[in-house]
């Protein structure tokens, strides 16, 4: 059976990304790497790798129906994978809503037979790729505040030269109603190394 590759995360909105990418702009000199396109930013909740296509449909169907916790989470840091060669933006700790979010999330993925990796959640979003240098930049741009008040579930197919993201559901939002699907935001990557 074809398999089709899940994760859940928050979406920021385009004024975040846009912020988000500035902070993209500001690191590259220090640490070198590809900028993610601003429109693919996000920050996974949730990882789910490959899924067979029924389970797939299930989950995009039940979405709509789930309610993330809403919350809040101010991204003051800058952080580095070095093994992924992954420069980030995100809390410097987790929060415990944002925590619980998560905690929450994997609760109910466990009604569809999934379970949580080991590995603690560490959220970040993804800026730079490929870095040269794995030492962040001394200097932090101003924290952003990130309210959130849903997750959606986006399925990601492999290019070459990057992932492409399509979200095919949205979860309820917090004293909302079941929205309705943003646009595909495209390729993950922009540019060569
Ligand atoms: P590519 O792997 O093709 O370079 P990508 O990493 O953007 O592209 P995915 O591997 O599908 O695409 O990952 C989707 C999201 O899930 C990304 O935010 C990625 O950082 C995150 N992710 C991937 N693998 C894991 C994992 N094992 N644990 C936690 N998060 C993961
Ligand atoms: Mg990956």
């Amino acid at each position: 059976m074809s398999s089709v590759r899940l994760f859940f995360a928050l979406w920021p909105s385009p004024s975040l990304a846009a912020s988000l990418a500035g902070w993209a702009e500001q690191a590259r000199p220090t640490t070198g790497g590809r900028v993610m396109r601003t429109e693919t930013l996000h920050l996974t909740l949730a990882f789910l790798g490959p899924v067979d296509a029924q389970l797939a449909d299930t989950l995009a169907a039940a979405t709509p129906g789930h309610q993330l916790p809403a919350g809040e989470v101010a991204l003051d840091h800058y952080g580095v994978f070095s093994r992924q060669r992954i420069l980030w933006a995100g809390p410097r700790q987790t929060p415990a809503g944002l925590q619980a979010a998560h905690d929450s999330l994997w609760q109910w993925l466990a009604d569809f037979g999934l379970t949580a990796p080991p590995q603690p959640f560490r959220p970040h979003v993804t800026l730079l790729r490929n870095i040269e240098h794995a030492q962040p930049p001394d200097t932090t741009p101003a924290p952003l505040s990130w309210r959130y008040d849903r997750m959606v579930l986006v399925a990601s197919e492999s290019l070459t030269g990057g992932s492409r993201y399509r979200i095919v559901a949205q979860s309820r939002p917090a004293g909302g109603v079941a929205p309705a699907l943003a646009q595909s935001p495209g390729c993950n990557d922009q540019g060569s190394p």
